[in-house]
């Protein structure tokens, strides 16, 4: 499998309760590199744009809501099939429905409050780690 780079961000919900470090000690653990990472606010318009694919959706000024509440760690991971392994890593959306060992299952509040991002494909994952980071802060 080839070597990918997704994106990623540690959500309001997890910084406000200092889970930054153990969120990364799953990443890490899991064979997934953190080869860029910073702590921002994010604006409001930040957050529309990057969940725009949600915007008719009920949940979408809650989420926007959410997303700005509080700092967020953003981040860039590189390993062999980082897009999916992420995904498994990070467990279902709803952390009643994640698997055992999960990110959500272990640190996520509600399906709202979920924890954590990652990218669902490659085109997604190039085009979220463009709104965040230029090519010289992913140090490989
Ligand atoms: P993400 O895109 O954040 O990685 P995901 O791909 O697992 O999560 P999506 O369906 O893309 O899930 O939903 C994006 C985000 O919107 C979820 O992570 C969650 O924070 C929020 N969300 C999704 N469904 C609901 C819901 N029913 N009620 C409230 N918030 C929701
Ligand atoms: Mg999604």
């Amino acid at each position: 499998m080839a070597i990918e780079r997704t994106f990623s961000i540690i959500k309001p919900d997890a910084t406000a309760r200092n889970l930054t470090g153990a969120v990364n000690a799953i990443i890490e653990k899991a064979g997934l590199r953190i080869v860029a990472q910073k702590r921002i606010r994010m604006s409001r318009e930040q957050a529309e744009t990057f969940y725009a694919v949600h915007k008719a959706r009920p949940f979408f000024g809650e989420l926007v809501d959410f997303m700005i509440s509080a700092p967020v760690v953003v981040q860039v991971l590189e390993g062999e099939g980082a897009i999916a392994k992420y995904r498994d890593v990070m467990g279902a959306t709803d952390p009643s429905k994640a698997a055992d060992g999960t990110i959500r299952k272990q640190h996520a509040k509600s399906i709202g409050e979920n924890s954590v991002h990652g990218s669902d494909a490659a085109e997604t994952a190039a085009i979220e780690i463009a709104q965040f980071f230029s090519g010289n802060e992913i140090v490989g």
